[in-house]
């Protein structure tokens, strides 16, 4: 590599997926030499990491490309490359054609191909063996960003990649592929690099995360590995999500039950309430099963939150089914739901076989009968968190106020002058809102960052 200094920016859509994907790249990247620039067209390399979950990420993407190729144009050196789930597992050839402008694809969580790339055009030296670059590709003992270093207190681990299920609505198997659990050794190097980095709370992830170990040899299962993390030195919290209702063993919430640093918050996506939508859907339960679920849960994990994901407006979805998922959410009120109107996927079953036909101005009606009704939810439970002490661990400041969440991931601001970041405090709530909660050290000797 020549000596003037080469610079990176990486932006990052959608899931903590993408993010721990990003970071990872962002580490790679800079043990090449790499420097991270924030402007994008200041940049010698620009990577685009993407979502395609819905067709309004899917078109934010085509707009940021757009600005990649002027910015290509004035500036012919500039290395560009795409990656996540626009890219997919099968789509580079297509997206070459359509974006000549590209250098590289990339499908989600593999870096290779730039590396690779990088090498090949850029970086080669005698001295840079192969070996060195499959080295810096596979390796698991991730060195944080640069600009995270010291600040990141949240490390998101991915531990299953893809997914098998095939949900008819979903396009996550078509880009991510199957489904692969990482090896358990992987994973705890990897959390024990980022606890020794100053993260204190890890996010296990996976689109079925608690199909963790399925399809690898032996019986260790999520279980078996949240233990294994619970034990890492230097971490405060863990957490893991998605979760898919089916794969949620007793044994699961047991273990939740009792590691101490397992937050009692799981991300539970019901989707529909109502056995025709859910059938249609291929969820693989009933609302029956989700309920009986959900006591299982509150009988182990009493305070746990449950948050869960909806989609209204599926095709066929009559307003006696959306009826059933509003009176569900009322009967259940969980403690989030991630809300979104059902839009058609390429490839999709439902996108090939299902016409979408509610429309547009119903499918938000329904996601705003949703969205109040949640609200009202959230208002009436928040209260009872008024004048009690939680624990918080602060994550960030953001105009001036200190945000943190709780164990069960209620978001909570603090005014304090002082540096908390990272620090895990009692704090008395002094006031209570919907979406957070506002509050007050209760140790006003809380040990300062220096
Ligand atoms: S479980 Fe269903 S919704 Fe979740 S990623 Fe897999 S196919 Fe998509």
């Amino acid at each position: 590599m020549s000596d003037e200094q080469k610079h990176y920016h990486i932006w990052t859509m959608g899931c903590q997926m993408n993010e721990a994907d990003s970071r990872r790249l962002g580490s790679q990247l800079e043990r090449l030499g790499y420097a991270p620039e924030a402007l994008p067209e200041k940049a010698d390399l620009v990577v685009m990491n993407t979502c395609v979950v819905r067709q309004q990420a899917e078109n934010k993407i085509y707009g940021r490309l757009g600005s990649l190729k002027t910015a290509k144009e004035k500036n012919p050196e500039m290395t560009i490359g795409l990656m996540g789930c626009f890219v997919g597992v099968r789509e580079a050839t297509r997206l070459k054609k359509e974006f000549p402008f590209v250098d590289v694809f990339m499908p989600p969580s593999d870096t290779s191909a730039l590396i690779e790339y990088l090498y090949e055009n850029e970086l080669y030296t005698e001295e840079l063996e192969n070996r060195q670059m499959r080295d810096l590709i596979q390796d698991s003992d991730l060195l944080l960003p640069i600009e995270q270093r010291g600040n990141a207190v949240l490390g998101y681990v991915p531990i299953v990649l893809g997914c098998s299920h095939a949900c008819t609505f979903c396009i996550i198997p078509y880009r991510r592929g199957r489904e692969r659990s990482r090896q358990r050794t992987d994973i705890l190097t990897e959390v024990r690099s980022l606890a020794d980095q100053g993260v204190k709370e890890v996010m296990l992830i996976g689109q079925i995360v608690d199909r963790y170990g399925q399809d690898l040899d032996g019986d260790y299962d999520l279980a078996d590995l949240l233990r294994d993390v619970n034990g890492i030195d230097g971490l405060e919290r863990v957490r893991f999500l998605t979760s898919h209702p089916n794969w949620m063993t007793d044994k699961l919430l047991d273990t939740v039950a009792e590691l101490d640093k397992l937050c009692p918050h799981l991300e539970v996506p019901i989707q529909a309430g109502n056995d025709e939508v859910l059938k249609n859907m291929r969820r693989g339960y009933t609302v029956d099963d989700y309920l009986k679920l959900h006591d299982r849960i509150k009988y182990r994990l009493p305070d746990a939150a449950i948050n869960t994901d909806i989609i209204v407006g599926f095709p066929g979805e009559t307003d006696e089914q959306f009826m059933d998922t509003y009176n569900l959410v009322k009967e259940l009120k969980f403690d989030k739901v991630h809300l979104a109107k059902y839009s058609e996927r390429p490839r999709t079953v439902a996108q090939r076989r299902m016409e979408d036909n509610v429309s547009d101005a119903e499918k938000e009606r329904r996601r705003l009968m949703i969205d109040e009704l949640f609200k009202e939810i959230l208002t009436e439970t928040n209260k009872k968190y008024q004048d009690q002490t939680l624990e918080i661990l602060i994550e960030a400041k953001k105009k001036d106020r200190w945000q943190g969440r709780t164990g069960d991931n209620r978001l909570v601001f603090i005014e304090d002058e002082r540096d908390l970041l990272g620090q895990l405090l009692d704090v008395k709530i002094t006031a209570t809102r919907p979406f957070s909660l506002q509050g007050e050290l209760v140790d006003k000797t809380v040990l300062v960052n220096s």
